[in-house]
């Protein structure tokens, strides 16, 4: 069954944000609300059903506070690249408004370097105060459904990490990658909308360049697509302007109606 759902961008900035600290060029300057980017996350709202995080950036809080948050009932990490994953303390405050654990999703070697990034929430040593995230580790190998709502991870390549992309019915999340497998294409058929990585116009390692996430979506074939992380070499209006019918760049607190795939 397909029931509407939000996505709210949190954050579609790369690693250091925009603006960068201590720079001074014209995006980082830029009065244009829509040039100020937090570090890449997105959130999930499934009415009357789930509540989804995808990545624990270090600006959680901010993020958080700015756009209301009250509840998260399930985190899914993509990698665990500290600006995916560095915002994972946050969670007590929501441990302390649910009253419980928050149910996470990762593949293995997220959870290795989860586990070994934010050692005293997995070791075991109490702590005088408390002070540590409660977390229900869910380790992901496949689709998964989870309170009725259908996930299907999309293994993607960021440079040579093996990442994950997420799919909830015809919406597709697929940030910091610049490969695509084989394997992971018929997992986008009939995909309608697509978030997908785009990092800036000079080619990097580990990200798609905006023309190369163009080409992608073009193979695609969705309806709508946004492209998100970004570098303080892309201004929001002027690069806009650049990009074919259906492709934009996302910005934060930007806000999609998109289906999900429920049971
Ligand atoms: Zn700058
Ligand atoms: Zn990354
Ligand atoms: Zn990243």
């Amino acid at each position: 069954m397909i029931v509407p759902a939000r996505v709210t961008f949190l954050g579609t900035g790369t690693s250091h944000g925009v603006p960068m600290i201590a720079c001074d060029c014209a995006v980082c300057t830029s009065t244009d609300p829509r040039d100020k980017r937090l570090r890449t996350s997105i959130y999930v709202d499934v009415p009357d059903r789930q509540r989804i995080l995808v990545d624990t950036s270090p600006d959680l809080r901010q993020q958080a506070l700015t756009h209301g948050i009250d509840r998260l009932d399930a985190v899914l990490f993509t990698h665990s690249h500290a600006d995916h994953i560095l915002g994972l303390d946050e969670v007590r405050r929501f441990n302390a408004i649910q009253g419980g654990a928050i149910p996470c999703y990762a593949d293995a070697a997220t959870w290795e370097a989860l586990r070994r990034a934010f050692s005293y929430i997995f070791d075991g040593v109490p702590r005088l105060g408390g002070g540590v995230p409660e977390l229900e580790v869910h380790e992901i190998d496949g689709p998964f459904t989870f309170h009725g709502v259908r996930v299907v991870p999309v293994p993607l390549w960021h440079g040579r990490m093996p990442v994950l992309g997420f799919r909830f019915g015809s919406f597709a999340y697929l940030t910091d990658c610049n490969r695509i497998p084989d394997e992971s294409w018929p997992l986008l058929d009939g995909v309608r909308i697509v978030i997908l990585d785009a990092l800036r116009e000079r080619p990097h390692p580990t990200h798609f360049t905006v023309a190369e996430a163009v080409g992608v979506i073009e193979k695609v074939g969705p309806r709508r697509a946004f492209l998100t992380h970004m570098t303080h070499d892309l201004g929001h209006a002027a690069t806009n302007a650049t990009l074919p019918a259906g492709v934009e760049l996302a910005y934060d607190g930007l806000v999609l109606d998109v289906d999900v795939d429920v049971e």
